[in-house]
């Protein structure tokens, strides 16, 4: 009997009214699993109506309670970490180790936000005039929602609900439909650690469901992660209706090799950054720009000997390092960009299309995908392919490589390998992307500092978590206030100023 996933509403599990629903697969064999409800446009909006009703309370309970509540969630996260990551693999395919991982990383914003009476502090100035003293705070905005994408179940999310919630907001989250498991064990989790009824919820769905809440007036804000395209509709319908929108998109991230760099670390880490998680990871490196021929013969001999040994196959095997795509159509897509670099004439070094993994043949597995002499003009250089296929480059010189850094559509991250500092911190000066790796192949911010892209990667002011978090679910109000008297004294009429 299949199973269906429905949605957390009002503090509990609750079943799909809607009548649709959409499949969802093992990537590592291909077998549906079960199946996820995709929430009507009603359904939404009885959500939003609980958030709304609830959202005053939480807002009004101490930072510190607050803090306690995700103290206790940390609790459970940790010591459940393995059913979280179970639920990972089975839904996106990624080895376990990589889902616990993306667990830590989600922990490690459960932390920061703990800090939340910290977070909150506001700043006071005495006597801005005699005997008035101002003072700003930050304030909840509201209901807030968040709309994630299928390759992080758990980090994503976790970088927008524990700084939300920390700041007095209801937050309801529209997960992947591809991987909505794990959202539902977080639900279980948050409520257990004693969050009222209705400040988290879960709602799974598609457009319908991501249209109900950018429509809804009630919702204040809206943090969403995923492909270009989406994110720029969601900034778009989610600001033309008033709201505060964060909108991160794809990648398509550079490391560039400098001639005096160390080849076997660089190319180490180009493994790791390139196949990882099968290469659906906004941060992973899918561009290596060597510089000088030398440079570039011996990373492509390097690359290439250690590509050929990489161990593919479930995320369930100890020894897979890295497991099978998403789903059968993200599969084509790959295989697709694969044929299409071949037709525009790049140098197919290793081609992963026909791989096969024993017992999972009707997985979702791609083998490591190794292309030499791309060029700017090719598809595979400018489209995201998300999947485990790292084009090389050639380039001349440093000025050379930050110049298609600069001008390429995306600018999540960009990383340099070399021994020099005068070319590391010019590398990090000049170069247009959010996240810059000087020696380390995916700087991925840590949840104290912000996560976020520049140009077509991310759409709106603020990045996630740290600092950037906390203002992006946070008004600020300024009070200005003179005790005991004189405001009564009479009627002003001219600009106030302070003496
Ligand atoms: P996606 O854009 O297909 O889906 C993301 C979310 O949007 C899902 O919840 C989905 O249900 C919803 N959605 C999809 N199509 C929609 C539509 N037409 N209208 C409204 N909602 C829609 O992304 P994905 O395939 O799940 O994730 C992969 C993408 O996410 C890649 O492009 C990757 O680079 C990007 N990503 C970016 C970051 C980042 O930090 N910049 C992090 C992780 C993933």
């Amino acid at each position: 009997m299949t199973t269906t996933i429905g949605h957390f509403i009002d503090g509990r599990q609750v079943s799909s009214s809607s009548g649709r629903s959409a499949p969802v697969f093992n990537p590592a064999t291909g077998a549906e699993t079960g199946r996820v409800a995709l929430a009507s446009e009603a359904e939404v909006r009885a959500a939003v109506e609980i958030a709304k009703a609830a959202q005053p309370s939480w807002a009004a309970t101490t930072p510190l309670r607050r803090a306690r509540i995700l103290n206790r969630f940390l609790g459970i996260l940790e010591q459940r970490a393995g059913e979280l990551a179970a639920v990972i693999t089975a839904e996106h395919g990624k080895v376990l180790s990589d889902a616990r991982g993306e667990i830590q990383r989600g922990i490690e914003v459960v932390e920061f936000a703990i800090a939340a009476p910290e977070l909150l502090k506001g700043e006071f100035s005495e006597n801005v005039g005699t005997g008035v003293d101002s003072h700003s705070l930050r304030q909840p905005l509201g209901v807030v929602a968040g709309i994630t994408p299928f390759n992080f179940p758990v980090m994503v999310p976790m970088w927008m609900f524990p700084v939300a919630l920390a700041c007095g907001n209801a937050f309801i989250l529209k997960p992947s439909e591809r991987c909505p498991g794990a959202s539902l064990l977080i639900a279980d989790w948050l409520t257990e650690a004693g969050l009222p009824k209705g400040v988290f919820q879960v709602v799974h769905g598609d457009k319908v469901a991501v249209d109900a809440l950018l429509h809804d007036r009630d919702v204040a804000a809206v943090s969403f992660v995923g492909s270009t395209p989406v994110a720029r509709y969601i900034y778009e319908t989610a600001t033309k209706n008033g709201k505060r929108c964060q909108a991160l998109g794809g990648a398509k991230n550079h490391m560039v090799i400098m001639p005096d760099a160390d080849l076997d670390q660089a190319a180490d880490a180009l493994m790791g950054a390139a196949y990882g998680s099968a290469g659906e990871r906004c941060m992973a490196i899918s561009i290596a720009l060597p510089i000088g021929k030398a440079t570039a013969d011996a990373l492509v001999q390097k690359l290439t000997e250690r590509a050929e040994k990489l161990v593919i196959g479930a995320g369930t095997d100890k020894a897979s390092e890295m497991g099978p795509l998403v789903s059968k159509p993200h599969l084509e897509k790959v295989r697709g960009y694969v044929d299409s670099g071949v037709a525009e004439g790049a140098s197919l070094v290793l081609d992963g299309r026909s791989f096969v993994s024993p017992g999972g043949e009707n997985g979702y597995f791609i083998g490591a995908t190794l292309f030499d002499n791309v060029t700017p003009d090719m598809k595979i250089y400018r489209e995201e392919i998300f999947g485990p296929v790292l084009g090389i480059v050639r380039v001349d010189d440093f000025d050379a490589a930050v110049r298609l850094i600069n001008e390429h559509e995306f600018g999540n991250g960009a990383a340099i390998f070399t021994r020099d500092g005068d070319s590391a911190r010019e590398f990090t000066t000049r170069i247009q992307a959010g996240m810059v790796g000087v020696n380390v192949p995916i700087p991925v911010p840590m949840a104290f500092h912000s996560f976020g892209g520049w140009k077509a990667s991310l759409f709106g002011d603020h990045h996630m978590h740290g600092s950037e978090g906390v203002r992006f679910y946070t008004r600020l109000k300024t009070v200005t206030s003179r005790w005991p008297a004189g405001i009564r004294a009479g009627a002003d009429f001219i600009m106030p100023t302070m003496e």
